[in-house]
């Protein structure tokens, strides 16, 4: 049953992933665009400055060294990880998550942000 079960299962992927990979990768674009053009509209809630590109560039650059770091302290475990910090305001350092559904920013309070408790790493089974 369970050989029956990977066939099947092989064939779905065969048959879809074709589709679903441009289709994943149309949405994220969408998201990106729609991410970018919050930014350049948005006034920081901190300071008033208009957070811009670099507000994302700023957030993917945390980002990456987070996963870095994670990696290089736990190399041989997978992560689910749930990113929250969309841009940070390159004035004065405030972290905003995105909210799709009214496409704009919220600010992320400072004792929540990217807490330990937010992306504590666990393994798969
Ligand atoms: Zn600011």
């Amino acid at each position: 049953m369970r050989r029956i079960a990977a066939i099947f299962l092989a064939i779905v992927l065969l048959v879809f992933l074709p589709v679903i990979i441009p289709v994943v990768a149309l949405l994220d674009r969408a998201y990106r665009k729609q991410l970018r053009a919050a930014a350049c509209a948005f006034a920081c809630l901190s300071c008033g400055g208009i957070l811009g590109l670099e507000s994302i560039r700023l957030a993917d650059a945390q980002w990456d060294e987070h996963l870095r770091e994670l990696r290089e302290k736990y190399p041989s475990t997978r992560f689910r990880l749930v990113r929250h910090v969309r841009a940070i305001c390159p004035a004065c350092g405030v972290r905003y998550a995105f909210s799709e559904r009214e496409r704009t920013f919220v600010q992320i309070r400072i004792d929540r942000g990217l807490s330990a408790a937010d992306d504590v790493p666990r393994t798969l089974p």
